[in-house]
């Protein structure tokens, strides 16, 4: 058993209120040198009241030295997870006009998370990993946008027209 209670005059499972109040420290007399330190210790604290400041409960992060007023799920996710680096030109993607379709297919292809076949057959799909389009090469997201037959004839047909190359 614990000496601490018994030394202090304090039950093991008494509240700090119990003990103090508005007006201060309610402990006590102390019973010899040992309590006579830890009494010092105890009346050094500054406390405050329940009367005086209610209770708050704050967030914070254990990268953070700063304690938040509110619980925010994005800053537990980021805390817990081993983010990559953003993309550069991320913003010439994601901009206030840019269509979402068109964003999400570009972010998806500057992270190489297209479900081309080369990734369905990694991910254990039994699929023929030749290219949908021109079945001449295995599909890949490079294949796709750069290499492929049918691509490099559309990628001829758009710009064309205007002359850019
Ligand atoms: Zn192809």
């Amino acid at each position: 058993m614990p000496k601490g209670p018994r030394l202090l005059g304090v039950p093991r499972l008494a509240l700090v209120s119990d003990v103090y109040s508005a007006s201060g420290w309610s402990l006590p007399p102390a019973r010899g040198p040992e309590v006579e330190r830890l009494h010092l210790e105890i009346f050094g604290l500054s406390m405050t009241t329940r009367a005086a400041s209610p209770d708050h409960f704050y967030w914070s992060p254990s990268h953070s030295t700063d304690s938040l007023p509110s619980f925010f799920s994005k800053t537990v996710w980021r805390q817990n997870q081993q983010l990559p680096p953003p993309l550069s030109g991320y913003k010439s993607v994601w901009f206030s006009g840019a269509t979402p379709k068109h964003a999400f297919m570009v972010w998806l292809t500057a992270r190489n998370r297209l479900p081309a076949r080369d990734r369905l057959n990694y991910w254990g799909l039994n699929i023929s990993p030749f290219c949908l389009l021109c079945n001449d090469e295995d599909e890949s997201t490079g294949h796709l946008y750069f290499n492929c037959g049918y691509t490099i004839a559309l990628w001829t047909s758009i710009f064309a027209p205007s002359h850019i190359t």
